[in-house]
């Protein structure tokens, strides 16, 4: 089953090849047992996000600067149209973001619903490192990111803009499966209209050479949502949660889902009960399936879980969500991970 699956390889981080993969989790330990720099996240923008971590990562830099700047990439570009600037819009045109961080010490930070801010994930490790609270809102998230010096910009795109104005001609809301693979799979890339590219996120975990675990998650969250609807991705445990003791998870798909069942939280303690990453993940996907068998045949979730062994694996709903492992070895993508469909 497993050495079926293909993913993309990107040895030296080089150009993408079609591979096929032997083990989704693989022990990165040193001789001496000590565990060696990983950094995984979600979809096929992960690749590019996970090189951006590496260059921390492998100067001996700490996990949690790894995670944001690693999820600063997918942020920063215009042409993902799920992630920061160039998201897709909520019904109201407004572009909403959430995000969070976590860290090895299970210190960790939130926005949700933050407008103009081009990188949420750095307003929530400032919301982590300068107040005494977790999580901030909307214009209070928004206030306090200018007061520290954050810019504020329009993250409406012309293209998500012309998007947008498209899907208000029906004004339906139809989440679609697995969007990102048609936008990022270089290897098979298709062209759908605007108004379809309508979610995911970015949700990363890393190790450092301390042996040290944190994590990110940022996202526009679910194009075309009710103004003020805030997904999975900005609650701890949710949509991220890390414990140093025992390894992290992140979560991506159809937000509401994922709070229902507390996923990633649920994921790391089933990693802590002796669950591998992978059968952690499936287990959360399957407490969703199981409370909810006719949504959950029309929605995609999916986990990804990262152990303190450097061992990880995903799970998901549908068939077609990637993830990206990068390592002093490798930058692969895993584009057919395990699912219940
Ligand atoms: N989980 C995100 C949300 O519900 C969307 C996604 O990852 O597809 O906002």
């Amino acid at each position: 089953m497993q050495n079926r699956r293909k993913f993309i390889k990107l040895s030296a981080f080089g150009i993408p090849m079609l591979s096929s993969f032997g083990s989704l989790s693989r022990d990165f330990t040193t001789a001496r047992g000590q565990v060696k720099p990983i950094v995984i996240s979600t979809w096929d923008f992960g690749i590019a996000a996970n090189q951006a971590a590496w260059k921390v990562l492998s100067t001996g830099g700490r996990a949690l600067d790894a995670v944001e700047q690693g999820v600063h990439v997918p942020e920063a570009d215009p042409k993902n149209q799920s992630v920061g600037y160039g998201g897709l819009p909520d019904r109201d045109g407004h572009v909403t973001l959430d995000a969070c961080i976590m860290d090895e010490l299970g210190n960790c930070g939130s926005v949700a619903g933050l407008e103009h801010i081009m990188h949420p994930i750095s307003v929530a490790r400032l919301v982590m490192e300068k107040t005494p609270h977790v999580m901030l809102v909307g214009d209070g998230a928004l206030q306090f990111a200018l007061e520290n010096d954050f810019k504020k910009e329009n993250l409406l795109t012309k293209e998500s803009e012309k998007a947008w104005k498209e899907w208000l001609k029906t004004a339906k809301y139809e989440p679609v499966m697995n969007i990102e693979n048609k936008l990022y799979d270089k290897a098979a890339p298709q062209k759908l209209p605007g108004n379809q590219y309508n979610h995911d996120t970015i949700g990363m975990l890393a190790i450092d050479a301390k042996g040290n675990l944190s994590g990110a998650c940022t996202t526009s969250g679910m194009a075309y949502k009710l103004h003020g609807r805030v997904g999975d991705s900005p609650i701890i445990g949710a949509g991220l949660y890390v414990d140093n003791e025992i390894g992290g998870a992140t979560s991506t798909g159809v937000g509401e889902e994922v709070i229902r069942n507390v996923g990633s939280f649920l994921v790391v303690e089933l990693m802590r009960q002796g669950y591998s990453p992978e059968d952690a993940c499936k287990e959360a996907v399957m407490r969703i399936i199981k409370k909810k068998p006719d949504i959950a045949k029309k929605i995609q979730v999916g986990f990804l879980a990262l152990n303190k062994k450097g061992e990880y694996g995903a799970y998901a709903i549908q068939k077609g969500f990637s993830y990206a492992v990068c390592t002093s070895q490798k930058n692969d993508l895993l584009i057919d991970g395990k699912s219940y469909y």
